[in-house]
């Protein structure tokens, strides 16, 4: 009851990458590298069994790029060939590669991390992977024609991947999809549809994070535009509830997405975001606690994951292992209470 996860990455030690900096470069090469990924992926599970964490995942030590990471292994795509993009509908325009041919594989991306991973804790092992949508507004297509077809072509690439990380012993695969808030009319259209393709055949927990983002400039600006009440999940969260994914998140720490929108996800287990990631303070057990309890007017206890409203890899490393504690103290203090203690 009340299995505590988080939505995925922490941040990199200061030996392995400058600290508090998103895709900071790595400040170790070759095997010494290799070996220093394993040893801060090692540290961050340790913590989060320490405090308390159900489902822990291995800190994404190993990538410096939540969609990067992944893409650098797939065939068809030509990264000199840079084509300026407004992504998440023009929220930052950058510079992105450029699909130019029929994409596919090189070879397995993250099994080794898995099988390191699982090989070092008891506890639930979750795994995230960019999700199709997400990777489609971070890659321009010169090959598909349609976003759509395109997102297909990725989902079976993610499909194979998902495959061999069940394989490796992890218990829920998460697919990070920042763009659904952005796209609604998509999500309905074909976003579903792609994560049906990228978790057919799985038998172990499946997850997709949808959120309003980390806490750095942009999505602060962003959220300002939002209004007082952020309700884009009113919008895709019927058709979530009907699709055969099993867990949705959704930010309840310091945000505007009305609690009252979990309604709509009544066949869903809800990571119930418990952790702000947009501040360095350090969450109390006992706040952890009240915004648990006030997800539990909408949904049963035994339908909430609590979890982080998004990653906390920009945050200081103390200030993220603080979180932790907080995040398990805070669930505890709610398990207590259930049980009649
Ligand atoms: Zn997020």
């Amino acid at each position: 009851m009340l299995d505590t996860t988080i939505a995925g990455s922490l941040p990199k030690p200061c030996w392995l990458a400058e600290p508090e900096k998103l895709w900071a470069p790595w400040r170790l090469e070759g095997a010494d590298l290799a070996q220093g990924k394993r040893d801060a992926a090692l540290v961050w599970i340790k913590e989060q069994e320490d405090a308390g964490i159900d489902i822990v995942t291995e800190g994404e030590q190993f990538r410096d790029h939540f969609v990067h990471g992944f893409l650098a292994h797939v065939d068809g795509i030509d990264w000199q060939k840079k084509t300026k993009m407004g992504i998440r509908d023009n929220r930052y325009v950058v510079d992105v590669p450029t699909v130019t041919g029929p994409l596919s594989r090189k070879r397995p991306v993250h099994a080794e991390e898995a099988r390191f991973a699982r090989a070092h804790t008891r506890r639930g092992l979750k795994f995230t992977l960019p999700g199709p949508m997400t990777i489609c507004d971070t890659i321009a297509d010169a090959h598909y024609g349609r976003r759509a077809d395109m997102a297909m072509a990725f989902a079976e690439l993610l499909n194979a991947e998902a495959r061999e990380l069940e394989a490796e012993g992890v218990d829920l695969i998460q697919f990070d999809e920042p763009a659904f808030n952005v796209f609604m009319d998509d999500v309905k259209a074909w976003g579903i549809a792609a994560l049906h393709k990228a978790i057919e055949g799985l038998e172990c927990q499946t997850a997709v994070h949808i959120c309003y983002g980390y806490g750095i400039q942009a999505n602060l600006d962003w959220k300002e535009s939002l209004g007082s009440e952020w309700r884009q999940y009113e919008e895709i969260f019927p058709a979530l509830n009907e699709s055969r994914i099993g867990q949705v998140s959704l930010e309840c720490a310091n945000s505007k997405v009305p609690l009252s929108l979990i309604g709509l996800l009544s066949k869903k287990t809800v990571m119930v975001g418990a952790i702000d990631v947009a501040t360095e303070a350090v969450e109390s057990p006992e706040q952890v606690a009240a915004t648990i309890r006030a997800a539990m007017d909408f949904v049963d206890a035994a339908r909430i994951s609590p979890c982080t409203n998004c990653g906390m890899a920009p945050l200081p490393r103390d200030v993220a292992a603080g979180k932790l504690r907080a995040l398990g103290a805070g669930a505890g203090l709610v398990r207590k209470e259930l049980a009649g203690e």
